[in-house]
């Protein structure tokens, strides 16, 4: 009889969360759409593409496209079915089996998943008491225990703290491991290594167009790192792994960067209001514990009572992401959701209070 083994036996298929809800601030999406003009050109240009042949294995275009709004050099970016699949490839070729992993916690969670995937060792290191990253701890670490690989997100998912340039470069030129720095939501903050990938034998920077970009559901991530690195990645990849459709229409939308700071613009004034909102909910309710300094397009919060909490904003139609079991992280929504969730939020904390 066939049986599966060990490291997937028990794995369950990633569920977002069940349902249907009115309001969705869980995924972390753009709620900014393309224009309609914009919608109309991809019509026209993806009605012609040739669809009975394989798409580009390099993805040109859309890596000419990406490298030229980043001031970067095309040759540096590799480009994946979401940023998604580059870890996972990450996780699966620069480390052999066994070797060590250092994900820090809380932070992406499925860092770990594809480090379990891969039969890496993967190590959870805790983060201070402030949620904020101690950078000698992870260097001494890494070093002292033969660390291969560090990944984290910067800023981070879920707490949406952000770790300065300078402290982040220090944290790479002092580890011996190849560092994965994932700028998932980096749009949203100013303190990107983009333009300077290459100066490191050690650094993979990741981005995705899934966040400010606002093309979730294209799948299309990137990888940006120095040439060996860059090399190493085109060559482990499967050839075909970005379709053609995805890497037509990230091409058109990319080439249109007034487009894209725009809508960036947007979710940022959207971030600043739920956040503001967040902190004035706070003066009345002792149940908000603390609200973090958001680099994001998300606000994370502690609050009392968390899991009670999130359970009626579904019950309100409302879907945040529980995190920890004591953490609601919130993604910035319409002017309409924020205010939403702001009266619901309200509305729950003065009938607990
Ligand atoms: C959303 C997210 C990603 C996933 O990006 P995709 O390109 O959609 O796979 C990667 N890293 C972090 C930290 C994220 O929050």
């Amino acid at each position: 009889m066939y049986q599966l083994n060990e490291k997937i036996r028990d794995l369950k298929p990633y569920d977002p969360i069940e349902g249907n809800y009115r309001i969705r601030l869980d995924a972390n999406e753009s709620f900014v759409p393309l224009p309609y003009t914009v919608m109309t050109k991809l019509l026209e240009k993806t009605a012609f593409l040739p669809y009975n042949r394989y798409p580009d294995p390099t993805a040109e275009d859309v890596c000419k496209a990406f490298a030229r709004y980043y001031g970067i050099d095309p040759a540096l970016v590799t480009a994946g079915n979401g940023s998604d699949e580059l870890i996972s490839l990450i996780m699966t070729a620069f480390l052999m089996k066994g070797e060590k992993v250092v994900t820090l916690s809380p932070d992406f969670s499925m860092y770990k998943f594809y480090a379990s995937i891969a039969e890496a060792d993967c190590i959870e290191l805790e983060k201070q008491d402030d949620l904020t990253i101690d950078v000698d701890a992870q260097i001494e670490f890494c070093n002292s225990n033969g660390v291969r690989l560090l990944i984290f997100s910067n800023p981070c998912n879920p707490t949406s703290l952000g770790l300065g340039r300078e402290e982040t470069r220090r944290l790479i030129r002092s580890v011996d491991a190849l560092v994965v720095l994932d700028e998932a939501y980096m749009d949203f903050w100013n303190q990107s290594l983009l333009p300077e990938a290459a100066d490191f034998d050690n650094l993979i920077i990741l981005r995705t167009c899934s966040k400010a970009f606002g093309l979730a559901g294209l799948r299309l991530g990137m990888a940006v790192a120095n040439k060996v690195l860059t090399n190493a990645l085109k060559a482990v990849k499967s050839p075909y792994n970005v379709n053609a459709l995805s890497q037509a229409i990230a091409a058109e939308v990319i080439l249109h960067p007034g487009l894209l700071e725009e809508a960036i613009r947007q979710v940022l004034e959207s971030r600043d209001t739920l956040f503001k909102g967040i902190q004035e909910l706070s003066k009345k309710h002792s149940a908000i514990e603390k609200i973090y300094e958001p680099c994001t397009n998300f606000v994370f919060l502690q609050v009392k009572d968390a899991q009670k909490i999130h359970a009626e904003l579904l019950a309100h139609s409302i879907a945040v992401r529980l995190i920890g079991g004591k953490y609601l992280r919130i993604t910035a929504g319409t002017e309409e959701e924020n205010r939403s969730v702001l009266a619901a939020l309200e509305d729950i904390l003065t009938k607990e209070g």
